[in-house]
């Protein structure tokens, strides 16, 4: 309130300084003697304490010293007054008492000091007017009481518009801290939010999310003079300690291995946790790759350190993937290469390192090529399948035929298996090719006349994927087929993941009443007292012992595998026969069956019927002879 009256009592002094400042000399030249002497004096006085006054108000000041401010010049103003009226003695000098009071009125800062000011103008007017002018003037007294009442009436509504203004204006500027304040709060949740979307609930760490902003700025953001490095970490054998401990150790221990992992990082990297046991690093600082090779080996070093998880101590190691960030490449292909990397360390043995080099690249790009090719393949049309025919020997027969993918697709033409099922694995697409693979052979059965069982390969994902297995089930009982017709080949490497989920899922197709054959047989783990807790109808000893053949001991191995087969009462079939001394080496052992080039490479459906010859019926030497030479 004193900050809005401080304008009108600045101008009021103002005003009142000039006058008198003129007013000095002007009674200075026209009054002379003893009025000439009152009226410098008083006059000059009222200028100096209202320039005094006036400078005083310059800045702001409280109500209480605006208060006094403005009746030190009243008092000034009143002096004046009382001066000119005793050394002249002109009944119209009283006008002045009239002015006073408006004057008064209008400039006070309080309605204190505009009663005690109007007050004091008026007690005085009314008694010069019986004093000194002998009653003349009255009117100028109902003039100076007018003025006096209009002043204050004036003054109330003055002061109660300022006041009325000053809360419009506070509410506005509280309305406006308000908002800010509220902008503040939305600025500070919506960062809130925005921290939350790019952290790791479980871990703490950058997620996946900002670990790609984080890529998306570097590119814009790098200028390119130091190196960076992409880190890509896979933990080995995190699944294992889930499975075993359960998740609520394995949730404490990626915890606890990437406190370690930030720990051993420090200010120079930052990791992310990608996903499951997955992380990336960004490393700086570091310039060459063999120094990059160094630190990422003493990280691997540091992650294998045991752990003490909710009192077990459990052990792990990590494989490392690792490329330089290039501000050429897009980070695509950088992420992609990092990945390369890691999957070639896991490959090579796991608990190591792989920085990506040129030598990786013609092999990358080949993967790249036929992973981007695979991800937007139309399956259903383009996976066909070839058949390779299994001999049983003690029949003499073709019993069975194996069926085997070809890809032939628009951007690579026809792909034999080798080259794209393990990477259609390793990205997660060959449950499709299964599924393509599936139909393709109810097709094929549905089409012949007298169907030759057939037998469909199947890898680790379909069968730990429950919702994979529904769907093949579900194919198998729309198609009505007869499950004789229909054996399903696994590997062991394929069920080591999860035994127990494969061994489920086996056990659900076998119920069903379709047989199981391990592929691969001797490759693998070859643990027999957990083949007998499977559901197996056919073991199917892998190529590689017949290739072996001039090697002694491959004929015994060969021998106590079948014998094994037969001691667990299952099939045993010889894989990759090509000629005709494997194949008597085969009989020789006590294989039920043979599946080699000697009776048929992969071959078209036509071709296998045409060598069914009667349908199925015996095959004689002639015939192997027949089947070889056509290939
Ligand atoms: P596999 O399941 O062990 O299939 C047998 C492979 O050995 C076939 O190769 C076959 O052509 C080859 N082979 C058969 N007899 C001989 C022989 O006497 N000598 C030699 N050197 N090789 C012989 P293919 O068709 O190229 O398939 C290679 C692999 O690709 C298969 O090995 C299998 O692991 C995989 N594969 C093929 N089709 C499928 C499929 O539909 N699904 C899945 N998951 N994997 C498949
Ligand atoms: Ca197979
Ligand atoms: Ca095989």
């Amino acid at each position: 309130m004193a900050e809005a009256n401080r304008p009108i009592v600045r101008g009021y002094v103002a005003l009142a300084a000039v006058y008198y400042a003129i007013m000095t000399p002007v009674h200075f030249f026209a009054l002379s003697g003893v009025s000439q002497l009152t009226m410098v004096l008083v006059a000059s006085c009222a200028a100096l304490v209202s320039a005094f006054a006036w400078k005083q108000t310059q800045q702001p000041l409280g109500s209480g010293r605006l208060e006094f401010t403005a009746a030190v010049v009243n008092t000034a103003v009143y002096g004046n007054v009382m001066a000119a009226i005793h050394t002249n003695y002109d009944p119209s000098d009283l006008i002045y008492f009239p002015m006073m009071a408006l004057a008064f009125a209008f400039t006070s800062v309080t309605m204190r000091l505009a009663i005690a000011s109007i007050s004091v103008v008026l007690c005085t007017l009314f008694n010069e007017l019986t004093a000194e002018f002998n009653g003349a003037g009255y009117a100028y007294f109902y003039i100076g009481f007018a003025a006096a009442i209009s002043g204050l009436a004036f003054v109330v509504f003055l002061q109660r518009a300022i006041q009325a203004a000053i809360q419009a204006k506070e509410a506005a500027e509280s309305r406006l801290v308000n908002a800010e304040d509220k902008l503040e709060e939305a600025e500070l949740l919506s960062a809130a939010m925005h921290q939350r979307a790019l952290t790791d609930s479980l871990t703490e760490l950058p997620n996946r999310r900002a670990f790609f902003e984080f890529l998306n700025d570097w590119g814009v953001e790098s200028d390119g003079s130091s190196k960076v490095w992409l880190i890509a970490l896979d933990l080995d054998g995190f699944k294992m300690v889930n499975d075993v401990y359960g998740h609520i150790v394995g949730d404490e221990l990626l915890k606890t291995v990437s406190k370690r992992m930030q720990e051993y990082c420090g200010p120079e990297a930052s990791v992310s946790r990608i996903g499951g046991d997955e992380f990336n690093i960004i490393l700086q600082g570091v310039e060459d790759e063999d120094a990059c090779l160094v630190w990422c080996e003493a990280l691997l070093e540091e992650v294998s350190k045991p752990y003490d998880v909710q009192s077990r101590l459990v052990q792990l190691s990590a494989s490392i993937g690792c490329t330089e960030l290039l501000r050429s490449q897009k980070t695509s292909f950088i992420i992609r290469n990092a990945d390369f990397a890691l999957l070639h360390a896991k490959k090579t043995g796991k608990n190591r390192v792989v920085v990506f080099t040129d030598e990786h690249q013609e092999n990358a790009k080949e993967r790249f090529k036929i992973e981007d090719a695979l991800r937007s393949a139309d399956f259903s049309r383009e996976i066909k399948i070839l058949f390779q025919p299994q001999v049983d020997l003690a029949r003499n027969q073709v019993v069975r035929a194996e069926a085997l993918a070809r890809w032939d697709g628009p951007a690579l033409g026809m792909v034999e298996p080798d080259r794209f099922i393990k990477i259609a694995e390793e990205s997660g697409l060959i449950s499709k090719i299964t599924l393509a693979v599936l139909d393709a052979a109810i097709t094929t059965l549905k089409g012949w006349e007298h169907p030759v069982p057939l037998a469909i390969n199947l890898s680790g994902h379909d069968l730990l994927s429950n919702q994979v297995m529904d769907e093949i089930i579900q194919t198998l009982e729309v198609s009505e087929l007869d499950p004789s017709l229909i054996e399903f080949e696994v590997t062991e490497t394929a069920m080591m993941a999860d035994t127990e989920k494969a061994c489920d899922n086996l056990n659900r197709l076998s119920k069903l009443g379709f047989s199981v054959a391990l592929d691969d047989f001797g490759t693998g783990y070859s643990n027999f007292n957990y083949l007998r807790e499977l559901p197996i109808d056919k073991l199917k000893i892998d190529r590689s012992f017949v290739e072996d053949i001039g090697n002694p001991m491959t004929e015994k191995i060969l021998h106590s595998l079948t014998v094994t087969a037969n001691a667990l009462g299952v099939n045993c079939l010889l894989e990759g026969v090509e000629d005709e001394i494997q194949l008597v080496m085969a009989k020789r052992v006590g294989a039920h069956a043979v599946q080699g080039y000697i009776f048929g490479k992969p071959m078209q459906s036509e071709k296998l019927i045409d060598m069914m010859g009667n349908h199925g019926e015996a095959l004689d030497a002639s015939d192997v002879t027949r089947v070889q030479s056509s290939f």
